[in-house]
């Protein structure tokens, strides 16, 4: 099994099979990269290579790599509350006090931050103490989307396994095998605004493949409510440029689709369904017109403020 079991990222697979054949494997990693990318899964496996039975793990098969993957290992701890959105000191002070406590049947005691940039300054520098000073067995994996909001000290003193987006062909390939039932136009559409990341293209085509708000839009075209339109896009106006483009490309490709649907071939979605059936080709055709326009200026650096106006007047 070993590394596999996470989809691409083949030179970071390589090192970390490597380390962990010379016995190297290190005690603290900091994992990064976007949403979907595979943060939680190399986690599991790291955790798995250390607590396995077998000399070259992880196996597994072994009780212990399957009680690591399954999430019921005593030394495989997750900090975190879920609830809220700092996570608060007192549980890494509480980590403090356990990591001095040994494994319960393991040969190492592992905590995973799943969040670590929603640590504050003050927990961080909890953090940088146990950090400074672990036992032998304390192993410390900090997963995050953003680190730049980490402290440089307690950057230094990990390992930093930055995580890519997969190749296309190796993403289709592994989604046609999961979505047998997903058509041809449904998985390229989640391929590209998935921006090569599995997690969030199986996301994607489990929902559907639409995202809320396009779903919101959707039903604001089709019964050509300019007061829902409305209310959906000026929120918009102080999203980040990054969320606004993906955003109005799924619309765009909405729309595509629903001129699809009006040239007689069968619909991906209900929406482009109903968009279809509610709007003639050539306001269908305006309306990708404008949105290809509105994400040009996005790019170009207009406020998404400005786009957001300008597109709520276009797609009346
Ligand atoms: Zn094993």
């Amino acid at each position: 099994m070993g590394f596999d079991a996470l989809l691409g990222n083949e030179q970071l697979k390589e090192n970390l099979s490597a380390a962990r054949r010379k016995g190297r494997l290190s005690h603290f990693y900091l994992l990064s990269g976007p949403r979907g990318s595979g943060k939680h899964t190399l986690a599991g496996l790291i955790a798995a290579a250390m607590l396995c039975a077998e000399p070259d793990g992880p196996c597994g098969v072994c009780r212990s790599c399957r009680k690591v993957l399954g999430g019921s290992h005593p030394d495989y701890i997750t900090v975190d509350a879920p609830d809220k959105k700092i996570i608060p000191v007192q549980l890494v002070r509480d980590i403090r006090a356990d990591v001095y406590i040994k494994p319960n049947e393991g040969a190492r005691k592992i905590y995973l931050f799943p969040r670590a940039q929603d640590l504050n300054t003050e927990g961080q520098n909890t953090l940088l103490k146990i950090l400074e000073e672990p036992p032998s067995y304390g192993v410390f994996l900090l997963l995050t989307d953003n680190p730049e909001k980490l402290l440089p000290t307690v950057r230094s003193r990990c390992v930093e396994l930055k995580l890519r987006a997969l190749p296309e062909e190796l993403l289709r390939t592994r989604l046609r095998a999961e979505f047998p039932e997903a058509d041809g136009g449904m998985l390229e559409s989640a391929i590209r605004r998935s921006g090569g990341y599995l997690g969030q293209a199986r996301e994607l085509l489990s929902g559907g493949g639409l995202s809320e708000q396009a779903k919101r839009f959707a039903a604001a075209f089709a019964a050509r409510d300019v007061f829902a339109l409305q209310q959906l896009l000026t929120p918009m106006e102080k999203w980040k440029r990054d969320a606004l483009i993906p955003a109005l490309l799924e619309w765009l490709e909405l729309l595509e689709q629903a001129l699809l649907v009006r040239s007689g071939l069968t619909a991906v979605t209900s929406q482009a369904a109903a968009i279809g059936a509610a709007r003639d080709p050539r306001d269908l055709m305006r309306c990708c017109q404008s949105l290809k326009k509105a994400m040009e200026y996005a790019q170009a650096n207009v406020s998404c403020a400005a786009v957001c106006g300008w597109l709520t007047w276009e797609l009346r």
